[in-house]
């Protein structure tokens, strides 16, 4: 963690500003820029916390504020303390409290004991630029306060990032849900991202979700597998620019034509390979097309790569679907309120059935790709290899990266898509 100071800029200042405006300061817009009104705010938390009041944020204030970015404390228990007294101090619901920390007696604290106290508001934040640091935070926190959720690691990317994933349920009918494949497009992990913590508190809480779904059925008869971010180095140059560190920083900025700007172009990942041109599905004919498109080797976008799955991205999630038995799969991508569902007519005849389910639902158009579009992408190989339901998503409208003042029309259209094609 740098530190932060008035004049700064960055998804790092972008994320506390989000924080201090859930815990009710008001350090003005999010907008990513360290100003007077959030220095401001920060001397106030400052003071509230009893840190020297310069509006700086060193070591001592981050300190301090980390809890708040994860979403929960950790609490040692003290005389007179009960569990509704401490859920009460923190504004938070008793039943996650106990959520949070499954096989203690609540009418049994013992002095000294620590435990997780959840606060009471969301750890996924949807007004923000949505970088892999905030991603892996806030995996960290939703298992903290979602003990009974399981996370892992599908692999690593080329610069050695997690490819993370979190499941959903314990049943046996297993689907996949992945995002940002393409680095433009993160708005979509963001999207799975609310979805987990908005299906784990729901399970937690027994009540229902969208038009009647029920997550607790759900969670017995299915595993919902999520990969939130299959390209964080690709997001990582998009939100947070290119690092001096980077393994590729000379050869990034010959594939990128020059520039050291990959915040509006840049979709491939670290070796400037589309990764959604590189699974093995007629991908000669996506090599044979790039001429086409100008394309002549490494870029930002629509370069296949030497080999099919020659990325450890791409390699990753297809060894995640091998290893695994989905029964049907979703990529999401943006834009352009549209569902893909066929590939070179290899699909199952109810791929285009529940295809106009998930379009009733969401309002978007079924349509199928054309073109160099048309091959190696994730969902074609997937149709392809298992002749199983498998589906791009390309969600809002628009020009890529999508506005975060998108999100909450794009997270209404999918909720119910989201959560019946982990049933149908
Ligand atoms: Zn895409």
């Amino acid at each position: 963690m740098r530190t932060l100071r008035l004049g700064m800029s960055g998804t790092d200042v972008m994320e506390i500003q989000a924080m201090l405006k859930k815990l009710g300061y008001n350090p003005g817009p999010i907008d990513g820029v360290f100003g007077p009104q959030m220095q401001q705010a920060v001397i106030q938390f400052q003071r509230n916390y009893g840190l020297t009041p310069d509006g700086v944020i060193g070591p001592a204030t981050y300190s301090a504020m980390e809890r708040y970015l994860l979403g929960y404390d950790v609490y040692t228990i003290r005389r007179g303390d009960s569990f509704y007294s401490i859920a009460r101090r923190y504004y938070t619901n008793l039943t996650l409290l106990l959520t949070a920390n499954p096989g203690l007696n609540p009418n049994n604290l013992q002095i000294g004991q620590q435990i997780i106290v959840p606060y009471g508001f969301n750890v996924v934040d949807t007004n923000i630029s949505y970088t892999y640091e905030i991603m892996q935070r806030d995996i960290r926190g939703l298992k903290a306060r979602y003990p009974f959720l399981e996370t892992g690691t599908a692999g690593r990317s080329v610069v050695g990032r997690e490819l993370s994933y979190i499941r959903l349920g314990t049943g046996p009918n297993q689907v996949f849900y992945n995002g940002s494949h393409h680095s433009l497009e993160w708005i979509t992990t963001p999207l799975l991202m609310k979805f987990i913590e908005d299906f784990s508190r729901a399970y937690a809480l027994g009540v229902r979700l969208s038009r009647g779904y029920d997550p607790r059925n759900i969670w017995n008869r299915s595993s919902i597998y999520i990969i939130p971010m299959v390209n964080p180095d690709g997001v990582d140059l998009v939100l947070n620019g290119l690092s001096p560190d980077n393994p590729n920083y000379q050869d990034l900025i010959r594939w990128n034509n020059g520039s050291t700007d990959f915040s509006t172009v840049w979709q491939a990942n670290n070796h400037g390979v589309d990764l959604n041109h590189n699974y093995n599905a007629a991908w000669q004919l996506s090599k044979d097309a790039e001429a086409a498109y100008g394309i002549t080797g490494p870029g930002p976008t629509r370069y296949s790569g030497p080999a099919p799955e020659s990325e450890p991205e791409s390699r990753a999630v297809a060894n995640f679907t091998r290893a695994h038995n989905f029964r049907l799969v979703i990529a999401y991508h943006s834009q352009g309120q549209v569902i893909y569902w066929n590939f070179m007519d290899m699909a199952p005849p109810e791929g285009r059935r529940i295809g106009e389910q998930f379009s009733r639902a969401s309002g978007y158009a079924l349509d199928q790709t054309t073109g160099i579009a048309s091959y190696a992408g994730y969902k074609d190989w997937f149709i392809q290899d298992y002749r199983r339901p498998g589906y791009t998503i390309e969600v809002g409208l628009g020009r890529n990266p999508l506005p975060i003042s998108q999100f909450n029309q794009i997270y209404n259209d999918n909720l119910e898509v989201l959560l019946l094609a982990s049933i149908i």
